[in-house]
């Protein structure tokens, strides 16, 4: 597992998984979801692979309902928008992902903070197949 690559491409295959990874930099701990090859806070190219809980906290969202294709097809639309977040994992870092199982046409009561929980969203079939991130509440 460590010999893969520090790419989204390898990042996606831990999520086909369902693991959530990300980099460490040995040199000064900072740590990236999805993975940096470079750390770029000391620019430090040695990185090691690290597994998230997978549980984190809500630090912003927004709710969209101009969805691309592939969530219409999940049901998305001008009137089920979906919502999409940045959560702050309790490892430290911030990853960009779908939050799930909240209602997007009520934002209101999607609070900042909520004790969030990684889930694997797996698409498509054979070789199309790709599995992206979300969270749902905890
Ligand atoms: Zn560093």
């Amino acid at each position: 597992m460590e010999e893969r690559p520090f790419s989204d491409i390898a990042y996606e295959q831990f999520l086909h998984e369902e693991r959530l990874m990300g980099s460490r930099c040995k040199e000064c701990g900072a740590l990236f979801v999805p993975p940096r090859p470079i750390c770029i806070k000391c620019h430090g190219s040695g990185m090691e692979w690290v597994e998230m809980k997978g549980e984190g906290k809500l630090k912003a969202f927004t709710c969209i309902a101009v969805v691309p294709p592939f969530m219409m097809e999940e049901g998305y639309d001008r009137k089920h928008p979906y919502c999409s977040g940045v959560v702050e994992l309790e490892e430290g870092a911030r990853v960009v992902a779908r939050i799930e199982e909240v209602d997007a046409n009520d934002p209101e009561n999607i609070n900042m903070g909520m004790p969030l929980a990684a889930k694997f969203l797996h698409r498509g079939e054979g070789e199309n197949v790709r599995t992206f991130l979300a969270f749902k509440p905890l």
